[in-house]
């Protein structure tokens, strides 16, 4: 049908960049959080950069879901259903997997996410949603982490294996496989099976499989130290559902002799490996001793992230900033007090927006600062309230806080932090005034870091891989204060770029050291300085947008991709 449109991107070989989520654009719901988010910043400084690359991913058609709150702050998940003919285009081709021994088909939808400055990325969604298949194998692409084990091996099946063979029915010629975390690892196996050596007789079986090959073929990111990111399914599963592809003897080879371990999968077949940050490369490589695991920091896409009247000011100073973030190091040219004022009327509409979601009556003037991002144990939302009376005594009429996030609808921990913010707030009584947004999705994210004041980042050591959103309030102008891990090891210094929160990089976390630190800093420091200091004020957030929006945007990380990963 429509796979003329296809016809310029299949002309020379490309990179296929495989993603369970992809986050562009708060319309199309097919993200959960930063994993999401990255991918879709990832695709839009390939298209920026005009690198050859076609995405893959789950068309998601009921989305992770939409977030209801009610009084009490019990969260409420609702379907979020989209739909794809409003943003993408059906392309006529089919092909098929095997599950549960039925044959599923697979059809395919085409966005293509085009740079402002021409180039042009297409992204295949997967959809299994269609007519012939079984009932049950119609939901395999519905809900982005629903369902249980069976559910998301399905899933991971269509994505992997679905993925490769469509990319080869649409007539791609592809160069290397990326897979973006562990869900699209079982491609390695598609293509193990498609090399497969044709030799007749050989002493050793395993010689017919050619894993050298994969592995030239094959990068790996892997994004999280937490365990529970890293899917794992029992042999059991997989015998019942997929039935086909290669022995299970060889699967058991390379994804682990106990359980099918997507995380080793994906290390054993590909010829570079990576972390998302440097101490998360540390953290990965004590996690699987043995490989080679390198270091690209992840970034985000300056365009995407800069606020609109911050866009304005920058397109007037720094021409060609979007496309070359590293003109930012020429901050020192836009006056400190059009920063601030560019920034007060973001920080304004930012209010407006809260006070009329909420009615708590936030102000202008206040030091406002913002906590929004996936809500689960390890982010600890609620570490600024460890001591609540002594938060009063330093904040009391000085600061204000802005809260969002979703917990996954099985996160029961996730689910009692936003429920704690709640009772907080309650008990608080509007002495400290605080606002916890509703479904947070990208374009709240982008009204809120860029409408604060400061960033908040609370993680316990050492779980936070990388974290992005830190890096998206700097393209704004807003300083970051937060524990130092993940990224933030790297964009720190002290009193110049933002401030950290407790002890350093490779020490435990300690809640009553860093909760301690927060509250000394908050009232010595972060206070006087925001309603004494505007010049030093200022001068920081310059160094924010010159020192880490310059370095830390996708743009870098994609050439670093490129020279370190995609061309070797
Ligand atoms: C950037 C972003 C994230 C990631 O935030 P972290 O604080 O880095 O975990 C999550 N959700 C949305 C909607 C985002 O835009």
């Amino acid at each position: 049908m429509e796979t003329t449109m296809l016809e310029s991107f299949i002309k020379d070989p490309r990179i296929a960049y495989f993603s369970m989520e992809i986050g562009l654009r708060s319309e199309i719901p097919t993200y959960s959080g930063g994993l999401g988010v990255l991918a879709g910043d990832t695709i839009k400084s390939a298209a920026d950069l005009n690198i050859p690359m076609v995405a893959v991913t789950l068309l998601t058609k009921k989305g992770y879901f939409r977030q209801e709150i009610d009084a009490e702050g019990n969260q409420i998940e609702i379907p979020d259903e989209w739909h794809p003919s409003d943003f993408l285009t059906p392309l006529g081709k089919r092909v098929s997997v095997f599950i549960e021994e039925r044959e599923v088909k697979i059809g395919a939808w085409l966005y293509i996410v085009e740079s402002i400055i021409g180039g042009k990325v297409p992204i295949i969604y997967l959809d299994t949603d269609i007519e012939d298949n079984h009932e049950e194998d119609r939901g395999i692409t519905h809900f982005l982490y629903g369902g249980d084990d069976a559910y998301r091996l399905k899933q991971e099946i269509v994505l992997g294996i679905g993925g490769v063979r469509m990319l080869d029915e649409l007539g791609f010629e592809i160069k290397k496989y990326h897979m973006n975390e562990g869900h699209s690892s079982l491609l390695t196996l598609e293509l193990l099976r498609r090399y497969k050596r044709d030799i007749e007789e050989v002493w050793d079986e395993r010689l017919v499989w050619d894993a050298e090959r994969v592995r030239r073929l094959c990068v790996f990111t892997t994004h999280t130290p937490v365990e529970a990111g890293h899917d794992k399914f029992s042999y059991d599963l997989v015998k019942r559902i997929m039935c086909e592809v290669i022995p299970l003897d060889v699967i058991k080879e390379f994804g682990g002799q106990e359980t099918l371990n997507m995380t080793l999968l994906g290390l054993n077949l590909s010829h570079y490996i990576n972390g998302v940050a440097k101490r998360h490369q540390e953290v990965s490589q004590d996690m699987f001793p043995g490989y080679e695991i390198h270091a690209i920091t992840n970034g985000v896409h300056s365009y995407t992230w800069t606020h609109d009247r911050f866009k304005r000011l920058y397109d007037r100073y720094l021409p060609g900033w979007a496309n070359e973030p590293e003109i930012f190091v020429r901050i020192g040219k836009i006056p400190s007090e059009e920063i601030w004022d560019v920034h007060m009327e973001v920080k304004k509409e930012l209010i407006d927006y809260v006070n009329r979601e909420t009615g708590v009556g936030m102000d202008y003037d206040t030091l406002t600062i913002g906590f929004a991002r996936r809500a689960t144990s390890y982010k600890r939302a609620d570490l600024i309230f460890t001591d609540v009376e002594r938060l009063l005594r330093i904040g009391e009429g000085k600061i204000q806080l802005i809260y969002a996030g979703k917990a996954h609808p099985k996160d029961t921990p996730g689910k009692e932090l936003i429920r704690r913010i709640f009772q907080v707030k309650e008990m608080m009584q509007g002495r400290i005034k605080i606002a916890y947004l509703k479904n947070y999705n990208m374009s709240l994210a982008l009204q809120i870091i860029a409408g604060v004041d400061v960033w908040l980042n609370t993680p316990q050591r050492p779980y936070e891989a990388s974290g992005t959103s830190g890096m998206k309030a700097a393209h704004n102008g807003v300083l970051n204060f937060s524990v130092l891990d993940g990224w933030w090891i790297e964009g720190h210094i002290e009193g110049i770029t933002g401030w950290s929160i407790g002890g350093p990089p490779h020490e435990p976390s300690d809640p009553i050291q860093d909760s301690d630190d927060l509250y000394n800093k908050l009232e010595t420091v972060i206070i006087p300085t925001f309603y004494e200091n505007r010049h030093q004020w200022t001068k920081m957030m310059k160094n924010a947008i010159g020192m880490i929006a310059y370095y830390f945007n996708s743009h870098r990380m994609m050439r670093r991709y490129v020279t370190e990963a995609y061309i070797r």
